[in-house]
């Protein structure tokens, strides 16, 4: 069975639970900053390419900063979103507002940032003029319907409920020119982990197609194109990762057929993966509370799917590491579980494990993205830690476990007294 890395020891691993009890999500800034400059450089010869992390992937403000740092913007999806990367100074065009379903106020919160507003629906070029006012800038969310298979997670894109249909978003250059919007962008989202890398140069075709046919029908010159995100990672040991020079280069020739033929450069690139960039390089650390035998044997574990979702939710993969078995033959088979009263919290079903014992220390893989962000407070479980694992080695707390005053922090017992049953 092929292992998955893991950036520290065992030994290293339990000097740190001294001082952080388990469970906790650790992301290791190194292969974070590694992996975003080679994402940067595969798209070097696109001027004006830019990623903007999806920030409901990981809201974390240090690992915005590092990534933004690295020259990244960020994908909001909503306005407690914003107010986070407001907060760590991101402001104007770094910042992009993806959202459906939007409330004004959400909107505002874009405008008076400078955020580039991604607008999901026809109906929203009025609803967002009549609350807000229209911005300089704006982008459309397009939705290519039977043009384009979707996949699991997304579903068909004519069943989702995502984006203007081809009609729609044609309409919509033409009313916002005519409302004297001055620069367009155009975005579009099909698909969520995938793992076909010709899947991100078809996308990229579709944009370009529609970019041509923009600018001969509603005389509208688009500046970017926002491929969107979901670019898959690589759960399983035997999976492989999207080759992003692939992508590029594919995209590169099409940009220069489609886009250079028809005068349209430059075309800004854009993209705002989430678990692409964080997933792989975040991990879930746990111990074994509970071995149990019934029917079947269970590893019971100090987390649930409070911390990771993902398992519980869709059926989902990650890769488990029992911390110093690695070498041990894997022939036990385990459901490895949480404590919560639901039985689909299971990390994982008939895995094959070395014999687990309890006190064992179990690395739970690419939780980097997806995964603590989802968290709930079901069952009265509080989220736990996460940690950064500096690039010097140093283990940095960045965000604390919540306590008991967090979870009662909505409730006014006092008011108990003067309440009458
Ligand atoms: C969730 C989401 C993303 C990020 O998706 P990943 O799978 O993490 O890359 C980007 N854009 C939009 C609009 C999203 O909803």
């Amino acid at each position: 069975m092929a292992e998955k890395y893991i950036p520290f020891s065992k030994e290293e691993v339990e000097k740190i639970i001294e001082n952080y009890p388990t469970p906790f999500h650790i992301y290791d800034e190194k292969a974070i900053r590694e992996n975003a400059r080679g994402f940067k450089k595969a798209f070097e010869w696109n001027d004006g390419f830019k990623e903007y992390f999806a920030v409901k992937a990981t809201p974390n403000p240090y690992l915005v900063k590092i990534l933004r740092e690295e020259g990244f913007g960020a994908d909001c999806s909503s306005e407690v979103e914003l107010d986070l990367v407001k907060r760590i100074g991101m402001s104007g065009e770094e910042i992009i507002l993806t959202s459906n379903d939007t409330p004004a106020s959400e909107f505002r919160a874009a405008k008076e940032l400078g955020a580039i507003i991604n607008l999901d629906d026809i109906s929203h070029i009025e609803y967002l003029e009549k609350n807000v006012g229209l911005p300089e800038t704006i982008c459309m969310r397009y939705n290519p319907g039977d043009l384009k298979q979707g996949n699991l997670i997304i579903g068909h894109p004519e069943e989702a409920k995502y984006g203007f249909t081809h009609d729609q978003i044609i309409k919509g250059y033409r009313i916002l020119k005519s409302k004297g919007v001055k620069k367009f962008g155009v975005h579009t989202m099909v698909a969520s982990n995938e793992l076909d890398p010709d899947y991100f140069i078809e996308t990229a075709e579709l944009l370009f197609n529609l970019i041509v046919e923009v600018n001969e029908k509603a005389g509208v010159k688009i500046s970017f194109a926002n491929l969107g995100g979901g670019v898959g990672i690589p759960y399983k040991p035997e999976e492989k990762a999207v080759d992003l020079e692939y992508v590029s280069a594919g995209i590169k020739k099409l940009y220069e057929e489609k886009i250079e033929k028809n005068g349209l450069a430059p075309l800004k690139i854009f993209f705002e993966l989430g678990r692409a960039i964080t997933g792989p390089y975040g991990y879930l650390v746990s111990k074994v509370l509970h071995m149990k035998k019934t029917y079947k044997q269970f590893a019971g574990l100090d987390a649930s799917m409070v911390n990771l979702m993902r398992p519980g939710m869709y059926g989902a993969y990650h890769h488990i590491t029992v911390l110093g078995k690695e070498n041990e033959s894997h022939d036990q088979k385990y459901d490895v579980t949480g404590s919560l009263c639901e039985n689909n919290d299971k990390f994982a079903i008939d895995r094959m494990l070395p014999e687990v014992e309890y006190g064992d220390i179990v690395v739970i893989h690419d939780a980097g993205a997806h995964g603590h962000a989802m968290g709930f407070n079901y069952n009265g479980k509080l989220k736990s830690a996460e940690l950064l694992l500096r690039e010097n080695g140093e283990v940095k707390q960045i965000r604390r476990p919540e306590t008991v005053e967090d979870y009662f922090a909505t409730l006014d017992f006092g008011g108990l007294k003067d309440f009458e049953v």
